[in-house]
């Protein structure tokens, strides 16, 4: 039996059935244009009014079934059996020694099987392979996608085809190699392997990953905002995301909204997306009308997008729902990057370090009132990217135990 889920392009608003594979809005898609933010990225609509009903009789019943109905897959069973999500959510109260304190949540997305939050899209990818009988997933990726994914097919016995720009980072290609995935270089940027991507794809029937092409990579990251629901007494007033391509906050978006159609809360938390100064082409192209993207420079490599992919549904998200954007140097995401790993014990990548950059400009500014419940979504582990941090480090020389100088000590 299909499972009953349709979905609404985000662009012209067309419904589409569910029959078969489907990336992007059929319509939209032929205006797809290289270097330009994808055009009918799709949208999950669910049966919320049947789902209503089952909760009015089994209130528990969606926590109980992880969520399924609200899931593109039909079987729990099909996802990796490593444990992807269900990350943990450390709580602080009135950490920033301020009178007009708050209630700090960080979400350590790191604890996930590859180090990244990227797995919980590749989780739903892989899973809806699986039911697919597919053996083969491809994506493009400039890092943790490529990485995420190659580990997760490795779990599930899939073949994993990884396409990266030939400048990617050391430790992610390290990754995708250890975990015995097909890695092929493209001389290029993302652009180029990205569209090698879809060449294949089509020529192979293989399942395509790419970030936003593939709607399930919303779905899949929208699980955070499940847990942050179970996990939080009191719903969170701001969430502070870091945004590259725009997944990850469409992804927290659409879980809230998906409870906001079910009832199960009544008002979706202030997203704040939190880009680079060097990287900000989400930000500075909130205000209606065709976008004009730079191209990006920053040390956060997983944040550095010259073409935000999920453009118009990360732009349609913010504006409904009243988010906000907020910039952050390269200076500030390394301070923050120490404090994190200095004050908390939590080493994070440069681009999960943004978004505790932006916390914490934000509320030095005032922004943030007394007892606020506010979440920053840790993205990434920062052995992912040891390079940029290291270059500020004074490693000690060595010493003589015997007869070393107490002074020095
Ligand atoms: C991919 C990624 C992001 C940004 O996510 P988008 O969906 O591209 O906006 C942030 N942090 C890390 C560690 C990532 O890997
Ligand atoms: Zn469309």
């Amino acid at each position: 039996m299909a499972k009953n889920y349709i979905y609404r392009c985000v662009n012209c608003g067309k419904y589409h059935m569910n029959s078969d594979i489907l990336y992007l809005c059929t319509k939209c898609s032929s205006e797809n244009k290289v270097g330009q933010a994808l055009k009918g990225v799709l949208k999950v609509i669910y049966p919320y009014a049947e789902i209503k009903d089952k909760l009015k009789v089994q209130p528990n019943y969606l926590k109980e079934s992880d969520y399924l109905d609200l899931l593109p897959i039909e079987n729990i069973k099909s996802l990796p059996p490593l444990l992807v999500g269900k990350t943990p959510l450390y709580f602080y109260d009135k950490h920033i020694d301020k009178k007009d304190s708050f209630s700090l949540h960080l979400k350590v997305e790191s604890s996930n099987p590859t180090f990244s939050f990227k797995d919980r899209a590749s989780a739903l990818v892989s899973a809806f392979a699986k039911e697919k009988g597919i053996k083969t997933i491809i994506a493009a990726s400039t890092g943790n996608a490529g990485s995420s994914l190659a580990g997760i097919c490795a779990s599930q016995k899939q073949e994993a085809i990884i396409l990266v720009p030939e400048n990617a980072p050391k430790a992610k290609l390290t990754q995708v190699l250890m975990y015995g995935a097909k890695l092929i270089p493209v001389k290029g940027n993302y652009d180029d392997a990205y569209n090698l991507s879809l060449k294949l794809t089509e020529k192979y029937g293989w399942y395509n990953r790419n970030t936003a092409f593939n709607p399930l990579t919303i779905e899949g990251k929208k699980t955070v905002a499940f847990e942050l629901f179970e996990q939080m007494i009191v719903m969170p007033d701001r969430i502070f995301v870091p945004v590259g391509d725009g997944v990850i906050l469409a992804g927290v978006y659409k879980g809230f909204e998906d409870l906001m159609e079910l009832e199960m809360i009544t008002k979706i938390p202030q997203i704040i997306a939190v880009q680079a100064e060097g990287s900000s082409n989400l930000i500075d192209n909130l205000t209606g009308g065709e976008p004009n993207f730079r191209a990006a420079s920053t040390i956060a490599d997983s944040i550095s997008v010259d073409i935000p992919r999920n453009f118009y549904m990360a732009r349609d998200f913010i504006n409904k729902y009243g988010g906000l954007g907020i910039k952050v140097s390269d200076s500030e995401i390394l301070e923050a990057s120490k404090v994190l790993a200095s004050q908390f014990g939590l080493f994070v990548e440069p681009a999960a370090a943004a978004a505790y950059a932006g916390m914490y400009k934000y509320q030095a500014q005032g922004q943030i009132t007394n007892n606020e419940q506010i979440v920053v979504l840790l993205t990434g582990n920062g052995l992912k990217d040891i390079g940029t941090v290291s270059k500020n480090l004074e490693f000690p020389e060595a010493i003589d135990p015997i007869s070393f100088d107490f002074e020095l000590i």
